[in-house]
């Protein structure tokens, strides 16, 4: 069994199971994909300190680090069931090729999936136009014609944020009003340099067979295809947490993030999460880390305070 064992091998996952192997405890990290969606992402550019970095190389990087430690790393296994323990007995955590492994404390770091349109181009176009995340890539769009797919409150977010950097913003919404607080509505429409399309459902996304040129949708009250020329879309149509396998076991927000506090700590003693799966509001690598760190910081003081020496 395990002091501190890590679920997710993300940057929460690394980074928890880098400061877990530190205090020399017995440490394992297991990941159905280490590198997480770090691995998906082309230019990474606010790692602070490290001012350019791809995707595929900072998982590498990641993965040395953690090698660089006694972690026992475990890959290609994908957790089903959490049990939880009272009382200083060992959590379990089952997976889905029958196997279990137990820990004093668990860090639950499984990260999170950006939902999907599902429409033509949007998987061809994905890094070539077609992007999640406004934080990282509205900067490539500075000047350009972008569209936001989705008027809750991370698409009318993400248009406010983006119409500071880009050129021009058109959000695309499904229904006929955007669900996104009042507040945010307001401020969206005070803006000059977007529009808003209502009651329109986004049917493919163009391209010239390298980058995005625009997005067809259809006019949900006319049934007419319309369409815009632009260069980028976001897509904000939410970001699901992967913690189907945390149900019953651990609180979890309506949303599914799991519920922690500023250290990192869950509602059960001795499991601890972080990073995009956790309820903390900004999804991004160098909060993961942070977040990852915390939790580890936070199960080693369980440790201390509850375990036989
Ligand atoms: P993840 O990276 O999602 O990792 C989760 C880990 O858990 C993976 O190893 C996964 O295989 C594993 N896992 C999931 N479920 C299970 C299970 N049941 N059992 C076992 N293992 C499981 N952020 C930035 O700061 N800058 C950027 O430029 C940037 N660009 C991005 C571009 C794209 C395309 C995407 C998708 C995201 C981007 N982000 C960026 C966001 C950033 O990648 C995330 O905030 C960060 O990776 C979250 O880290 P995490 O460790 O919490 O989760």
């Amino acid at each position: 069994s395990f002091d501190v064992l890590v679920v997710g091998g993300g940057p929460a996952g690394a980074s928890a199971a880098i400061y877990a192997a530190r205090k020399g405890i017995r440490t394992g990290l297991v990941a159905e994909r280490f590198g997480g969606q770090v691995l998906d992402t082309m230019a990474i550019e606010n790692l602070i300190s490290v001012p350019y970095t791809e995707g595929p190389k900072l998982a590498a990087h990641l993965e040395e680090h953690v090698n660089a430690y006694d972690v026992d790393l475990l890959k290609g296994h994908t957790a089903s069931a959490l049990k939880v323990a009272s009382d200083g007995a060992l959590h379990e955590v089952e997976f889905d090729n029958g196997a279990t492994l137990s820990a004093k404390t668990v860090v639950l770091a499984t990260g999170a999936r950006w939902r999907t349109m599902g429409v033509p181009g949007e998987d061809e176009y994905r890094n070539k136009g077609v992007t999640f995340c406004p934080h990282c890539d509205g900067p490539l769009f500075k000047g350009k014609r972008v569209a936001v797919i989705g008027g809750g409150n991370s698409g009318v977010e993400a248009a406010i944020d983006l119409a500071g950097v880009v050129g021009h913003v058109t959000l695309i919404e499904f229904l006929d009003e955007m669900r996104a607080d009042e507040v945010l509505q307001r401020k969206l429409r005070s803006l000059d340099n977007v529009d808003v399309v209502l009651s329109a459902r986004t049917t493919e996304v163009i391209g010239d067979g390298a980058q995005v040129t625009g997005l067809d949708y259809e006019d949900r009250t006319t049934g007419e295809t319309e369409h815009l020329d632009l260069e980028g879309v976001f897509v904000q149509i939410g970001l699901l947490p992967n913690t189907e396998w945390l149900k019953g076991a651990v609180e979890l927000t309506d949303r599914g993030e799991i519920v922690i506090d500023e250290d990192g700590k869950t509602n059960v003693p001795g499991v601890v999460a972080a990073g995009d799966a956790a309820s903390s509001p900004a999804k991004q690598i160098v909060v993961a880390l942070g977040g990852g760190a915390t939790a580890a910081l936070t199960a080693f003081d369980h440790l201390i305070r509850t375990s036989a020496p």
